[in-house]
């Protein structure tokens, strides 16, 4: 098996998608007007954290002049900015702050990854990309086996469920909806910390926080 460090040089590296390969590399070199300064980082965006991470998170793509730009999930957009913070609040992040790969941000006990790992135009992925980037996702199952997984947003959950064999006729997104699965693997759901969820009220500070505390709370109920 893989350990984390080879998996992330794989995924970096990755072509599969070519729709993908050209717009992450447009966007970084066109660059967003306020970052005309900044090296966009381009490439694929590979999970980080703590290798021995029990709580696994699991977020849609990178954002175009987010973590395309930056090259860690969730970092230096407002995704990120609702995020961290919360992370901090619950003690899986060092600091409140992520705005760049060297800007002293770890984890503890927890691991960030996505459901595709290259920004999508409209930050949609099509079904086919996702599919072709579900295996390392299912690589950093096997290596991390958490013990609790948050889906941020419906599509993580359903890749999740996918990958699980799940049918989601059973199993339904909702926020704070929660389901053991039969290895014992917690999954936890959560509304995606979207600009669009959190400036609307949907995804509030409060909600966001119960996720992170009952996240650390299924930690005692694994077996
Ligand atoms: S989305 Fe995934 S499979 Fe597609 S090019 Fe990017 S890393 Fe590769």
């Amino acid at each position: 098996m893989k350990n984390l460090e080879s998996l992330n040089a794989e995924i970096i590296a990755c072509r599969k998608c070519p729709r993908l390969v050209e717009w992450r590399e447009d966007v970084a070199r066109v660059k967003r007007k306020a970052y005309l300064e900044h090296e966009y980082w381009g490439r694929p965006v590979p999970g980080f954290g703590d290798p021995k991470a029990r709580v696994l998170v699991v977020g849609l793509a990178p954002g175009a002049h987010g973590s395309n730009r930056t090259g860690r999930n969730f970092t230096g957009d407002a995704s990120g900015g609702f995020l961290f913070p919360a992370l901090h609040r619950a003690g899986f992040a060092s600091q409140a702050e992520a705005e760049s790969r060297d800007d002293g941000l770890f984890l503890t006990d927890m691991y960030i990854t996505a459901s595709g790992r290259c920004a999508p135009p409209d930050n949609k992925p099509t079904l086919e990309e996702l599919n072709n980037c579900q295996p390392y996702l299912e690589q950093e199952l096997k290596i991390l086996e958490p013990k609790v997984i948050v889906c941020l947003g419906r599509i993580a959950f359903e890749r999740i469920l996918k990958i699980h064999s799940i049918r989601n006729s059973i199993y339904k997104f909702g926020h704070g909806a929660s389901y053991q699965l039969e290895n014992g693997t917690w999954l936890l759901c959560s509304y995606h910390p979207s600009q669009q969820n959190t400036s609307t009220g949907k995804l509030t500070i409060p909600m966001f926080d119960q996720i992170w505390e009952r996240a650390r709370s299924l930690l005692n109920e694994t077996h």
